[in-house]
């Protein structure tokens, strides 16, 4: 995916010399990257994180041979980007649904385990809530959805459609009613129908717009969710990561989920939501179908990045 690396890695030729390099020459070696990464849609301020590891480990270090320094670097790239994944908090979304559920058997007076889905519209949040839907009952769970978005024409008609492909329940109310309503209706569908799971489709206004967070904080409120999930849109680049640091302001969601990862040829929105959110990524959505989604793994996702040049 990081395809524009390569030119950057040819300018490794200069670290192959018997004496350390001077700050100017690290510096213009970085900017290299640096260009790369913009044009890879990696946002700033995750820049500055991975080239300051990279920097303090080049500095100190004399490389003799050309081919030594590509590995050396690209593993110190590797190894920066997996630590921006790797320090966000660990969400098993599967295992926290199943421990809840595991709750409910013992006492009924355990609510369902309830996701809101949060995102901008066109980001895939009402498939993603779908594809989900999907998952948990492959898990052995049972699932509800609800059509949180009472403002966009269309958007309820959209999730009953795929509630009924999928044979799930569908929690709705009119248009123009409240969304926090909806929730609480899930809600209390399933403790009176002994339902594990209940994913809340919300609406997905421009997110500067301030009463859509102050719905979603409303929402909140409301039905106390056991996890918030962002949805993103890989193809939006710097867009996704604005909207990322808007939505956690007005929610501090838990984790998210990244849509169209199939299409994406750049890979920096991923990196660049974790780092600047500080919450994981859980899973990619990777086609439109209701099984083309996996689980986020940080190996798999940094060879990725790598792979078009190795080739
Ligand atoms: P919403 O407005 O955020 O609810 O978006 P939708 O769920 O309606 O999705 C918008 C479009 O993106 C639809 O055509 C979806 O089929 C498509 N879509 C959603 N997720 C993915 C994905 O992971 N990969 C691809 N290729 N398309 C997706």
């Amino acid at each position: 995916m990081f395809d524009k690396l390569k030119a950057a890695f040819g300018s490794l030729a200069q670290l192959a010399t018997h004496r350390s390099l001077s700050e100017e020459e690290v510096d213009k070696i970085l900017w290299d990257f640096e260009l790369a990464l913009i044009e890879s849609d990696v946002s700033p301020e995750a820049i500055e994180s991975i080239n300051t590891t990279l920097r303090q480990t080049i500095l100190g270090t004399k490389i003799q041979r050309s081919l030594d320094a590509e590995t050396f670097v690209r593993e110190q790239l590797k190894e920066s980007i997996r630590k921006i994944f790797s320090s966000t908090p660990r969400v098993d979304f599967l295992s926290l649904a199943k421990q809840k559920a595991e709750l409910r058997k013992n006492n009924h007076e355990v609510g369902p385990f309830l996701v809101l889905f949060l995102g901008i519209n066109g980001t895939g949040k009402t498939t993603t809530v779908a594809k989900v839907a999907n998952l948990v009952r492959k898990n052995g769970m049972s699932v509800v959805v609800a059509a949180g978005d009472t403002h966009r024409a269309g958007a309820i008609e959209q999730l009953s459609e795929h509630a009924q492909k999928l044979k799930v329940k569908v929690i709705t109310q009119s248009y123009g009613a409240d969304p926090a309503a909806v929730a609480k209706d899930a809600q209390l569908y399933s403790n009176s129908h002994n339902i594990d799971v209940a994913l809340i489709d919300t609406a997905g206004r421009i997110q500067t717009n301030r009463n859509l967070m102050e719905e979603m904080s409303k929402i909140s409120k409301v039905v106390s969710p056991d996890l918030k999930i962002f949805v993103a849109d890989a193809l939006a680049g710097n867009d996704a990561v604005s909207q990322a640091r808007e939505f956690q302001k007005a929610t501090d969601f838990d984790a998210s989920i990244l849509t169209k990862a199939d299409a994406d040829v750049k890979g920096g929105a991923a990196l660049s939501i974790a780092y600047v959110t500080k919450k994981p990524i859980i899973y990619l959505g990777v086609g439109q179908g209701y099984d083309d989604i996996i689980p986020f793994d940080i190996e798999r996702f940094v060879s990725s990045l790598f792979e078009d040049r190795s080739t």
